[in-house]
């Protein structure tokens, strides 16, 4: 049995000092980090419990919202201005998990969660990148329906499992830190890394540093939207693919759209060659295929996830027709 000290914090100053002096990892609700630790993946020799800190739903002075990194995703799923504002955010978060997890899990914790890669969880029998560096990756020829498409590389071809964070991604949120070097914001999109060469490096998160708040920006694509997800089995299973999409059209024309997409890449993949296609044209099923297919175009399938492409060009032509209408 491995050991590890434990420490609660009551705000974000004690949690910095705690995780200093101790070199401790940061615990929010333990629906990913527990499981890593009981699997002998991650062994920190202390953690730094932040989940009681205050989660907390703010308005913004720009009309947007800050969101706590402590508030417990079925409290996000459930706030009515979410709910009004940004529906593709509750709906995203509806769809992960289990009722379950998720009054467990912070928002913090599960913009930090790791892949679901069940190479990566073999620690007795598989190799992995990830894992072990340099070690190589069991998942490139082996089992990997559920694998990214978009982004990966010869090092790994793992996914990213959170469903809330591909919403995030089409809303441009932005996430706050809080660091030994002060506070500092960093877009969401660019806040997980592609593996290159580096699997190991997830996100560009500093050392000490911890997640305090999510910020949303107000806009009315954000309000016409919505998330879809297609998994193999209809609740408590991770992506195939999912799409989060939200649109703005005015005088029959796309203002405004924004799309990002899960299942497919080692980030939330925002699929800017697709709005680029969309800006300025008459809502269509034929314009929506066209589009996802620009995106689309950049993805390098395995043996045993090809379907994914035609799979995600159908998702976002129906998800862009159920908000326009103009799904014939
Ligand atoms: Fe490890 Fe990534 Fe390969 Fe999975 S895909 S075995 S996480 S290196």
């Amino acid at each position: 049995m491995r050991t590890f000290d434990y420490r609660r914090a009551v705000d974000h100053t004690q949690a910095l000092s705690i995780a200093e002096a101790e070199h401790a990892r940061y615990l929010g609700g333990g629906t990913n980090l527990v499981d890593l630790m009981r699997q002998n993946i991650e062994s920190p020799a202390a953690l730094v419990d932040v989940s009681r800190l205050k989660g907390t739903i703010e308005n913004t002075a720009g009309g947007g919202l800050l969101i706590g990194a402590a508030t417990r995703n079925s409290v996000v799923a459930a706030n009515p201005v979410v709910r009004a504002h940004y529906p593709m955010l509750s709906r995203a978060l509806l769809a992960g998990a289990s009722a379950q997890i998720r009054n467990m899990a912070t928002v913090g914790g599960n913009i930090l969660q790791r892949t679901r890669c069940a190479y990566f969880y073999d620690v007795a029998g598989s190799r992995c990148n990830k894992r072990e560096p340099g070690d190589g990756c069991d998942a490139i020829g082996g089992f990997n329906r559920y694998h990214a498409i978009l982004g990966a590389s010869g090092s790994c071809i793992a996914t990213h499992p959170s469903d809330m964070c591909v919403a995030l991604a089409a809303l441009d949120a932005t996430v706050h830190l809080v660091g030994p070097g002060g506070e500092r914001k960093v877009p969401l999109i660019d806040f997980h890394n592609l593996p290159g060469e580096t699997p190991q490096i997830e996100t560009v998160l500093r050392p000490g540093e911890l997640i305090s708040a999510i910020e949303l920006a107000p806009s009315a694509a954000a309000v016409n939207s919505a998330y879809r997800k297609v998994r193999d089995r209809s609740s408590y299973a991770f992506a195939l693919v999912s799409v989060a999409a939200g649109l703005e059209v005015v005088d029959g024309k796309i203002k405004d759209v924004r799309i990002a997409l899960g299942g497919v890449a080692a980030k939330p993949w925002r699929a800017v060659r697709a709005e680029e296609a969309l800006r300025g044209e008459t809502p269509a099923r034929e314009r929506f295929l066209e589009a996802a297919g620009a995106e689309l175009a950049a993805a390098r399938p395995f043996d045993g996830n090809a379907f994914k492409s035609e799979l995600a060009k159908r998702t976002i032509a129906a998800i862009l027709g159920e908000l326009t209408g103009a799904s014939a």
